[in-house]
């Protein structure tokens, strides 16, 4: 191993183990937050959505036009989400994934319609994000319907 490749690897390890470390913390810290916290932290359109289960306009959100490659995180937390390969035009006025990052999300049924949805949320601060259906593109003929106000967009650099 000659050295410059050493301290490459040794760069690149150190790294990896302080974004593994923030990870962590973040996990820890999302985990211990309180409502009267979060009303801090987030924006009212953010609370009522993430925390209140609300909805968005449809069409309102800037992200469904955003046709660069990069990664969508929550905007709570900033867990990765989606990557811009796994989104898709839907027609729905909502930003629409056909698939999601594995492990980063949790659902339940809701009935606030008349026919039961399922409503995910992210696994990490337990946000809510959207619904999921079964009416999407293949491969995974799902549709992860996403409030844009819980996202955020980070192009790829
Ligand atoms: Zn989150």
């Amino acid at each position: 191993m000659n050295r410059r490749f050493f301290i490459k690897t040794l760069l690149k390890t150190m790294v990896l183990l302080n974004v593994m470390h923030l990870n962590a913390f973040a996990k820890l810290k999302e985990k211990l937050r309180t409502d009267e916290e979060w009303k801090k932290i987030l924006t009212p359109e953010q609370y009522d959505i993430l925390r209140e289960e609300g909805t968005e306009r449809a069409g309102t959100s800037a992200l469904n036009f955003e046709k660069r490659e990069g990664d969508y995180v929550c905007v709570a937390c900033y867990t990765k989400l989606f990557h811009s390969s796994m989104k898709y035009d839907s027609g729905t006025g909502w930003p629409s994934f056909f698939t999601h990052y594995p492990d980063v999300f949790g659902t339940k049924k809701d009935f606030k319609l008349f026919y039961p949805r399922t409503e995910y949320h992210c696994y990490v601060c337990k946000g809510h994000h959207g619904h999921v259906f079964n009416d999407g593109p293949r491969p995974t003929g799902k549709r992860f319907c996403n409030n844009g106000i819980a996202l955020k967009f980070v192009p790829k650099v």
